[in-house]
């Protein structure tokens, strides 16, 4: 393999260009991204970031003295994925073209928005480093906030505006925050810190709109309440950034659709991180997971396919694995709580927010959950992959 380009210039791709080299690829590296920033952390910029605790330098991903000998294309957007010949070619915005005869799709996510809310001031997505500075400006201004959406972005952006003094609502469609991943009971439980701290938790009602002219003056609900607001952070969840890639014979399904080994539709093609739909061999379903982790994780894979094509045996993958910081509490999660039978709190009260729980399904653990209880969690956690590999 003379060229490997690396679509996504954030922490899957990053992973990746570290994998290749660790690997031995001696070969010609181009990291293509269309964000103009080196690889940044995303995870601080619904926590410490977007509180003031930390600055722009504390999010580096990359080392002062790390050299990957790569060429980075910053601020370059990929707009298509042509075959020609054995070569790959990557298409740019702005007309230029990168031939390689290895990729890795590595472009993440983008922040959902609402239909119509487009230049309304005083709304806000949160995914970028962009986008948390913006927010993080408005937030240290104070006033009333409200959080459409009460999963994990939206819960920790409700968490440390609440730590700022901002007056914070959150309105969640769904009659539980959180069920998705943590189930019904256990995402009732995790959301219950909102209330704790006085934040208020409006569920099973959807956003009918926003009002306001050319700002943000008030969220307006289906069932006829309008919340006064000062700031909205729209917190729907995010989408895999795959556009790119339509026409280029890359199947995409849910993502970019991939076997157990990050393998893609076209060979010399592999996919990792927020973009990617791997197979689950264990469940014999594709999942596309956003977590930090994962990103961080599977391009050893990934770039293990990608420079032996076929020679390697895909290993077993740990169960995934993502934190939140919320209102002071650490929560850590494994495993998948869908499908389990049962759950049952093995240490600790929920009622004090310091809790281990363990999912089953047939008598055997699936996932694990825990509320501050970070080392009995590391345990659990082991267990949970030796009991899967
Ligand atoms: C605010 C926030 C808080 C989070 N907190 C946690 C947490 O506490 N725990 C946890 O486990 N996970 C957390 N996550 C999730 C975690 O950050 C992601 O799983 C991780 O960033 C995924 O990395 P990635 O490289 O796959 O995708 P991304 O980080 O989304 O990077 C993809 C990159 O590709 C670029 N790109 C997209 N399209 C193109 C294109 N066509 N051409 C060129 N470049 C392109 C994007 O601009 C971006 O720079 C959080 C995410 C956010 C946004």
């Amino acid at each position: 393999m003379r060229t490997v380009a690396v679509v996504g210039a954030s922490l899957a791709g990053l992973s990746a260009a570290r994998s290749l080299r660790k690997q031995g690829y001696g070969g010609r590296l181009v990291i293509i991204g269309d964000e103009p920033h080196r690889p940044y952390d995303r995870p601080p910029l619904s926590k410490d970031f977007l509180a003031g605790g930390i600055g722009e330098a504390d999010l580096a991903l990359e080392s002062d003295d790390e050299d990957l000998r790569a060429e980075w294309l910053l601020g370059a957007c990929a707009t298509g994925l042509d075959t020609d010949g054995t070569d790959r070619v990557v298409r740019l915005a702005d007309g230029r073209e990168v031939r390689a005869d290895g990729i890795v799709i590595a472009t993440g996510a983008v922040a959902r928005t609402l239909p119509g809310t487009d230049g309304l001031a005083g709304v806000h997505t949160l995914r970028t480093l962009d986008d948390a500075r913006a927010l993080r400006d408005e937030l240290a201004l104070g006033g009333r906030l409200v959080v459409i959406g009460g999963g994990f972005i939206g819960a920790e952006v409700a968490s440390t505006a609440y730590a700022l003094g901002l007056d914070v609502t959150v309105v969640e469609a769904a009659p539980t925050p959180l069920a998705g991943p943590l189930g019904e009971t256990m995402g009732g439980i995790v959301s219950a810190l909102h209330a704790d701290h006085g934040v208020r938790l409006l569920c099973g009602v959807g956003v009918k709109g926003l009002s306001g002219e050319t700002r943000v003056d008030a969220v307006l609900l289906d069932d006829g309440r309008s919340i006064p607001a000062d700031i909205v952070v729209v917190g729907v969840g995010a989408r895999p950034c795959v556009e790119w890639l339509e026409g280029s014979g890359v199947v995409l399904d849910n993502g970019v659709k991939c076997g157990a080994d990050g393998r893609t539709s076209l060979a010399g093609v592999v996919a990792v991180g927020d973009c990617a739909s791997w197979y689950d061999p264990h469940a014999g379903i594709h999942r596309r997971v956003e977590h930090w982790t994962g990103a961080r994780e599977r391009p050893d894979a990934a770039v293990a396919t990608l420079l032996s094509w076929g020679a390697t045996e895909p290993g077993v993958p740990r169960p995934p694995y993502f934190w939140s910081d919320q209102y002071g509490v650490k929560i850590q999660f494994a495993g998948h709580s869908a499908g389990a039978d049962s759950v049952t709190v093995e240490e600790g009260a929920a009622g004090d927010r310091s809790f281990l729980a363990v999912y089953r399904r047939a008598g055997q653990p699936v996932a694990v959950l825990a509320m501050n209880q970070p080392r009995l969690f590391m345990r659990w956690r082991k267990q949970l992959s030796a009991a899967t590999s």
